[in-house]
């Protein structure tokens, strides 16, 4: 039997305050199927583990050098010499080749300093609800709950039905943060233990959706349609990426549908574009295609704000 006891996991942040409603403990849950150019998490998109190298912390081989010991594969060799201005002298840090690299992990075990990590970790459920009932009275206090975010939480749908189910045991209010872009029959097994679904909607044109999410918009917008229809209370969240998806028409066309869904959207949120993911995706040996991308001014946001505001829609900025 599949162990719904145990879920993969990014990270686990307590006292957040942007998605949901108070003060919430958000659980980050690993592995999504779209590729979105402008993920600011790609280390939540694989879902298994992977190994991250983040070279500025390493002390140097000299000073240590425990990884190259433990490496059962030999991707880890002694690799550039430079001044280190943390360690105040010249170090020889490692170099990883990943194309030998199996993501084992047994490097990230010995590296103290976390130059070298893994971007995922097994959490069991009463691990995570030990974190979350700590929180208990701010949750309460602040009208706040429990976030399951992501990646895209949805696919770990048998492991976050568990979550949810000991969440609403508690009398916890949850909410499910998705992309959208799972099977109805899996939205369907944890539905009933969401009190308010933070719905991603990217682009609507579905060409488009494929070419910068890398999946197609139908099953997204089917599955929104549905919800609505079930009267599932849904915050649809935008991000607005200057030259992607913020076009009249596009916006537009996402007020359009966003209208069209009825009274269950009680809000939409605007998200400008950030880049503060971006140097993960060197630390995980990814190109960043958005380099060059600047986030969208406070007049784009504006505009984009005023079209969705003229179907009649509630819209927040950030
Ligand atoms: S994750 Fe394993 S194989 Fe990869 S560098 Fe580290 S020890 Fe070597
Ligand atoms: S174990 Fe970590 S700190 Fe030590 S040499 Fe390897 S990467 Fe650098």
């Amino acid at each position: 039997m599949e162990n719904v006891q145990t879920g993969k996991i990014i990270d686990i942040q307590r006292y957040t305050v942007h998605d949901g409603p108070g003060i919430r403990t958000e659980v980050f849950l690993k592995g999504c199927p779209l590729r979105c150019l402008w993920c600011h998490s790609p280390d939540s998109q694989a879902a298994e583990d992977e190994i991250a190298w983040f070279e500025i912390k390493c002390i140097g081989v000299d000073s240590c050098g425990k990884c190259l010991e433990v490496c059962p594969t030999g991707a880890l060799t002694k690799g550039r010499r430079f001044y280190s201005r943390f360690e105040k002298k010249e170090i020889q840090v490692i170099e990883l080749n990943r194309d030998a690299c199996n993501n084992c992990g047994r490097c990230a075990g010995v590296c103290w300093p976390k130059a070298l990590y893994l971007t995922g970790r097994d959490a069991s459920l009463s691990e995570i609800m030990r974190i979350i009932d700590r929180d208990r009275l701010y949750y309460r206090k602040s009208k706040g709950g429990v976030t399951v975010s992501g990646g895209e939480p949805m696919v770990q749908y048998k492991f976050v039905k568990a979550l949810l189910q000991q969440c609403k045991a508690r009398g916890l209010h949850v909410c499910l943060d998705t992309c959208g872009y799972a099977e109805w029959e899996h939205y369907k097994e944890v539905l009933d233990y969401v009190d308010l679904v933070l719905y991603d909607l990217k682009h609507m044109d579905t060409v488009q959706s494929q070419r910068l999410t890398g999946v197609p918009n139908e099953l997204i917008l089917e599955n929104a349609r549905k919800m609505a229809e079930e009267g599932v209370a849904l915050q649809i969240r935008i991000p607005i990426i200057p030259g992607c998806n913020d076009s009249e028409e596009n916006i537009r066309a996402t007020g359009a549908f966003c209208a069209g869904l009825g009274p269950s959207v009680s809000l939409v949120q605007i998200l400008p574009y950030h880049r503060l993911g971006s140097a993960k995706y060197e630390r995980l040996g990814k190109e960043y295609q958005l380099a060059e991308l600047k986030p969208p001014d406070q007049k784009q946001m504006k505009k984009c704000r005023g079209i969705l505001e003229s179907y009649g829609l509630k819209v927040v900025t950030g």
